[in-house]
């Protein structure tokens, strides 16, 4: 996606999969394998139960696959993926897309509704102003007033039928950094199924899909890194047939007068969103959580909450500016804390 591939490795550590590699227990005789690979510009890691080790290896091949055929439609680092095929018509023609990369788009423009506009899968050109994955720069307000058109999502268009992207202005670019890794762990699942995995998380970065139960009959924990503690878990939970994705201020920042500057921007401002150093969202489908973990961190702690207690199915773990934890009421009796230096708000 929009990651580098020499700051993925960093980024690879904001969402730990704790204890998932296990072997099978005599009884069941189940093997459990783990694979990792860099796909998407980031630390791809995948864990499979299945039956057989063959056909374990199997199914996580064929989920790396998987994500390595989403990257060629979706990333934006590949010149003639369909996305960047998208964003070169802008401002000339609609271009026909695969049902995958039409899927994404609708599903952003659906989340933005959601988000009140947060969450903005048309941001590309103010991600470039600040080219915060390569070589950081501080952009001047009137640079940045004279991009609020080309971000504004009302000139995106798509047509389910034609199968169509067609973005209205020229120098617009579609990015979908803030919700694409959470779709390839998805769909990455799907195909780890078919293939005949029991059980296995998919984790791209912080963007992660888990199915089943380990072999013990254990469901698979996750451990959320301390967006202010290199190497600390702030908190674990366990998932079951869930994904998290976890957006932080962390990942991708640059320091200049003592202000953070990082990746995760404002679309009203095109300024980085203040209010969280971290969200972390829990939802069926990756496509959700990472969608919303963006969307909410833009909000903001108390209407990202807001939001997050008005959607079934979906939980979040926000750390605010200031450093406090907000748990959602779902995930109160769910959340074991490991960090002592955070104060929880009820
Ligand atoms: P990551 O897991 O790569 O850190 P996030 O889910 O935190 O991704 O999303 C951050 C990425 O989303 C940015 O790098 C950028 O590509 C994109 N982005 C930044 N601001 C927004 C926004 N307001 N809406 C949608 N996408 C955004
Ligand atoms: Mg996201």
């Amino acid at each position: 996606m929009s990651l580098k591939p020499t700051l993925a490795i960093l980024a690879c550590l904001s969402v730990a999969v704790l204890s998932c590699v296990k072997g099978g227990s005599p009884s069941t005789s189940l093997v459990t394998v783990k694979r990792a690979q860099m796909h998407m510009g980031t630390l791809v890691s995948i864990t499979a139960v299945g039956r057989t080790e063959v056909e374990t290896n199997a199914a996580i091949a064929a989920g790396f696959q998987e994500v390595k055929r989403l990257e060629q439609l979706l990333s934006t680092w590949i010149p003639n993926s369909e996305l960047s095929r998208v964003n070169t018509a802008a401002g000339r023609s609609a271009v026909q897309v695969s049902p995958e990369t039409l899927a994404v788009v609708r599903k952003s423009l659906e989340i933005a509704e959601m988000t009140e506009g947060a969450f903005n899968v048309a941001i590309g050109p103010a991600v470039d102003a600040w080219n915060i994955s390569a070589e950081p720069r501080l952009p001047t307000t009137e640079e940045l007033a004279a991009l609020k058109p080309l971000v504004d999502l009302q000139y995106v268009h798509t047509d389910l039928w034609e199968r169509t992207i067609h973005l209205e202005k020229q120098g617009m670019r579609i990015d979908v950094g803030g919700i694409g890794k959470g779709y390839a762990a998805d769909q990455s699942v799907v195909v780890m199924k078919e293939a005949g995995a029991l059980a296995g998380v998919v984790a791209l970065s912080g963007d992660i899909k888990t199915f089943g139960l380990l072999p013990d009959g254990a469901s698979f924990s996750v451990g959320i890194r301390h967006p202010r503690k290199e190497g600390a878990i702030l908190a674990e939970i366990k998932l079951q047939d869930e994904a998290i994705s976890t957006a932080g201020d962390y990942e991708r920042f640059f320091e200049k007068d003592g202000v953070r500057y990082h990746h995760i921007l404002d679309p009203r401002t095109l300024q980085p969103a203040r209010g969280c150093q971290s969200v972390s969202v829990i939802a069926k489908e990756g496509i959700w959580a990472d969608g919303l973990d963006t969307g909410i961190f833009v909000l903001g702690p108390e209407r990202g909450m807001e939001l997050v207690e008005q959607l079934e199915g979906v939980e979040a773990i926000i750390v605010d500016d200031a450093g406090r934890l907000l748990l959602s009421s779902g995930l109160r009796d769910r959340v074991v804390l490991t960090s002592d230096n955070l104060s929880w708000e009820q």
